[in-house]
């Protein structure tokens, strides 16, 4: 748990099902299984801001690092960055070990807020295509894999990544609302209802 840089503590126990209607329940407690690692197969969180992507990818994590599985947790800028931070020093190969070989679960979180070049698409397609059939990948998006050729640039290398991604995975879309707005909007019913001293 320690190595596996998840950036939080959360479990499926506090995960809030009926805020979240059009979450299949018993698909993600099946997830919580872990058949999916054993299969090698993917699982692609999809869905606008705040509605508990990375929280469910999180708590999956868990379930495996409980299971005795190695997790590797990153967003994908910071794989990226670190991956062509890499490729300047001439240690690309040993850099992609850490994204593929290494752990037996990769993360990969917010993939889609940022474009990418085509040379950074090509480090994405490194780390899938050598994951593919091999190890699991949990991926978490705000774009529909519709609008993953726009955010990637190429679409060559968009078609080549969501190939190896979607050919033996669960994508899981979450349509409902943010879950931090809602804290939002109870903290200002809260304070709305604290008596305010009106100007005039
Ligand atoms: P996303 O990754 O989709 O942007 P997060 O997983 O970061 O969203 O969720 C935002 C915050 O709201 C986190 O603190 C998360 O734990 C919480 N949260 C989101 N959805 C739920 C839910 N259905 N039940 C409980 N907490 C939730
Ligand atoms: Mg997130």
């Amino acid at each position: 748990m320690k190595l596996s840089g998840l950036p939080f503590l959360k479990s499926l126990d506090t995960f809030d099902f009926a805020f979240q209607p059009s979450l299949d329940r018993a698909q993600v407690l099946d997830l919580a299984s872990l058949t999916f690692l054993a299969r090698k197969e993917n699982v692609l969180l999809l869905g606008p801001p705040g509605v508990g992507k990375t929280h469910l990818a999180v708590a999956l994590a868990i379930c495996a690092c409980q299971n005795g599985s190695s997790v590797y947790f990153t967003t994908l800028d910071a794989m990226i960055r670190a991956l062509a931070a890499a490729d300047r020093a001439g240690k690309l190969d040993a850099k992609l070990r850490t994204y593929t070989t290494k752990s037996q679960l990769l993360v990969l979180d917010e993939v889609g807020y940022l474009p990418l070049s085509r040379a950074e698409a090509n480090y994405l397609f490194q780390v899938i295509s050598n994951r593919y059939e091999r190890s699991s990948i949990i991926l978490t998006s705000n774009k529909s894999v519709t609008e993953w050729p726009e955010v990637f640039g190429d679409h060559a290398i968009a078609t080549a990544i969501l190939d190896r991604l979607l050919h033996h995975s669960h994508v899981m879309s979450v349509k409902g609302h943010s879950y931090r707005l809602r804290e939002r909007a109870i903290a200002a019913a809260l304070t709305s209802q604290t008596p305010t001293v009106s100007p005039a």
